[in-house]
């Protein structure tokens, strides 16, 4: 989608630390980490966020779990907390889909 940040950094118009990629997903350091591990899973097609996810194009998410765990066991994560956002009001600041994965702290509940 034109003018979408993350649309654009899986198209490498706009670097990233990629950590992974391929035809469906593309995984790349936070620039932001709020944890000593954060990256962030996003389609290669533009879905808005989980609000948009349907039959259509649930695919894709079941994969990029598949991926988030595998690069997960790879990195030796012990335990980890993945995160999507969802409107501005739970924090959404990208209207890219993506799912954070977070570890290497201690993480509190409830999120604030
Ligand atoms: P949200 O706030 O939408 O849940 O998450 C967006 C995330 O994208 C934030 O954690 C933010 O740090 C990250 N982010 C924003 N812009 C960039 C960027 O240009 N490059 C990278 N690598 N991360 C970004
Ligand atoms: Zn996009």
């Amino acid at each position: 989608m034109k003018d979408c940040l993350f649309c654009k950094i899986a198209e490498g118009e706009i670097p990233s630390e990629c950590l992974y990629k391929d035809d469906q997903v593309y995984v790349f350091k936070d620039i932001a980490p709020q944890a000593p591990v954060h990256f962030l899973v996003i389609p290669r097609t533009h879905i808005d966020s989980a609000a948009c996810i349907g039959a259509e194009n649930s695919s894709v998410v079941a994969h990029a779990f598949e991926v988030i765990a595998r690069l997960a066991g790879e990195q030796g994560l012990d335990g980890f907390r993945v995160v999507s956002n969802v409107g501005e009001s739970a924090g959404q600041t990208v209207k890219h889909l993506h799912f954070h994965v977070l570890s290497g702290r201690d993480m509190t509940w409830p999120p604030g």
